[in-house]
């Protein structure tokens, strides 16, 4: 056989060799891209449930496009919420707020925490130790920034609110560290 041949052989081998190691052991079939689909996780415009599963993004009852919440919110809320950023410490409006009532998610309305279950947590975020209404405070890993933390969210818009901890104090250990500019506070009248 001539040596351009072999080349091509051996190319052709290792083409082939490429291809059945990107096949995952545990369906045996190629992975399928659906149509508007990306290779990057959470970027293309369609998921499937279980990338939605593991991106967090799963559907919400409240869906507005990027131009919906910008104009909605103020530029610290809609880069808090809609951009999972966090405001310094100790320059929130509710960290050192002791009034009674309902936090309610600041881009939709829906019940999140109560002053019930807030207390001084010293970090200079708002800190509760549980959800008000569990229903709607969803909970994700996030390993952004290299660690290891679990996010908080609004389970009816997918605003971001915080992260929550395990140095709270009784009787759930918990500490939901949130964002200020993520909760509007109803007070109790
Ligand atoms: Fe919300």
């Amino acid at each position: 056989m001539k040596p351009t041949r072999l080349i091509l052989l051996a190319c052709l081998t290792l083409l082939f060799a490429g291809c059945a190691s990107a096949v995952p052991a545990e369906t045996g079939q190629a992975p399928k891209l659906k149509k508007g689909m990306t290779c990057a996780p959470g970027i293309g415009p369609a998921q499937s449930e279980s990338d939605k599963e593991k991106t967090g993004a799963m559907a919400h009852k409240v869906q507005k496009s990027e131009e919906e919440w910008k104009a909605q919110l103020t530029p610290e809320q809609f880069q808090i919420t809609r951009q999972k950023g966090t405001e310094r410490a100790f320059t929130g409006k509710y960290y050192n707020c002791h009034k009674e009532g309902v936090y309610k998610c600041a881009c939709c309305g829906a019940e999140l925490f109560s002053s019930k279950e807030k207390y001084d947590s010293g970090s200079g975020w708002p800190s509760f130790w549980q959800p008000h209404t569990k229903e709607n405070v969803a909970e994700h890993s996030d390993t952004s920034y290299g660690m290891q933390r679990t996010e908080v969210t609004c389970s009816q818009c997918g605003a971001h609110l915080g992260h929550v901890f395990e140095d709270g104090p009784k009787p759930t250990g918990q500490r939901y560290c949130i964002n200020s500019a993520s909760i509007e506070l109803d007070e109790k009248k």
